[in-house]
């Protein structure tokens, strides 16, 4: 995660700490080495841009340079604009709803289903919540069966759903017996497609229109860089979404998209995905991510 960046920016404020006194050419040197660094970790263009100005705006200056410790004061600021960058103190799941419906959307092979599992065992072991399954995910071949394999395996329970039930009915008998059984929250795998179509959009805004969910969630594989911020950004706009969850973050050594998706779409990063496993979920928190980077 975020590998190469971190490698590269670490190099440059090695060099910046190398000299005693700072000038501002110093600064505005090892800055345009950070925004190649940010550019070629596939972050937003205007991401970047906007980035630099703010950085720029607070290390130029008689404080940062004649204090006793520049170089820091360069690398404090860069930290806490990335913490900023990606939502600042961390976003956290809205679970007032009795049950709190929680749609997860996005596309397919996106890791979705997986995701609902996951979000299931975390809700479980980490908030001490009971979860129920829904697996409205009709359109690909055997997503339901996927799901009930996994709640299986995690002792969660999944609501019977059968193929040829349609998503609306899946969801609401599931919430009358989520109701009537007392779960804590709904877990929904809704049908992704290949591609954004309008058909699956549809599908989604009578869901949220119906259902009103407290989370809409958009599933997305930080592997896939821009491709992944702009499917992010098609969903806000179609849709309105709550928050990202980024998966296979653990393969993704750039950091693109986990950088730009806040600032492209307002909406914060809640949930990182590490790993095949179960319990490879993690809560996203910038603060401790900027503080990774940075080394
Ligand atoms: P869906 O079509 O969006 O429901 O996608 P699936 O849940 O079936 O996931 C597609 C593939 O991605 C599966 O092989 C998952 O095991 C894998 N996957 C999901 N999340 C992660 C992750 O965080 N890291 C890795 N490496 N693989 C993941």
């Amino acid at each position: 995660m975020f590998d190469n960046l971190s490698e590269k920016l670490n190099t440059i404020f090695k060099k910046l700490k190398g000299h005693g006194h700072l000038t501002e050419e110093h600064i505005n040197k090892a800055l345009k080495e950070v925004k190649l660094a940010l550019l070629e970790a596939d972050v937003n263009y205007k991401v970047v841009k906007e980035f630099l100005n703010r950085v720029k705006e607070k290390a130029i200056g008689q404080e940062v340079m004649r204090s006793l410790t520049p170089a820091q004061q360069v690398i404090k600021i860069v930290r806490d604009e990335l913490t900023t960058l990606m939502g600042g103190s961390g976003a956290e799941l809205n679970l007032k709803g009795m049950p709190s419906i929680i749609m997860l959307v996005g596309l397919q092979g996106s890791g979705k289903t997986t995701t609902c599992a996951k979000l299931a065992k975390f809700l479980k072991e980490k908030g001490g919540k009971s979860s129920y399954l829904v697996p409205a995910d009709t359109y690909r071949p055997a997503a339901i069966e996927q799901l009930q394999k996994l709640g299986q395996q995690l002792g969660i329970e999944v609501f019977p759903a059968q193929n040829s039930q349609t998503p609306m009915e899946i969801c609401i008998n599931a919430l009358t017996e989520a109701r009537r059984r007392g779960y804590d929250a709904i877990i929904i795998d809704t049908a992704g497609r290949l591609h954004i179509d309008e058909k699956m959009m549809d599908e989604l805004k009578q869901l949220k229109e119906r259902l009103m969910p407290q989370e809409i969630l958009l599933v997305a594989d930080a592997m896939t860089g821009q491709d992944a911020v702009n499917i992010a950004k098609t969903f806000n706009q179609a849709l309105g979404i709550t928050g990202v969850i980024l998966t296979k973050m653990e393969g993704d050594a750039r950091g693109g998209a986990a950088l730009s998706i806040k600032a492209v779409t307002q909406k914060p990063i809640k949930f990182v995905g590490v790993g095949e496993k179960l319990n490879a979920l993690e809560v996203f928190y910038p603060d401790r991510v900027a503080s990774r980077i940075l080394g």
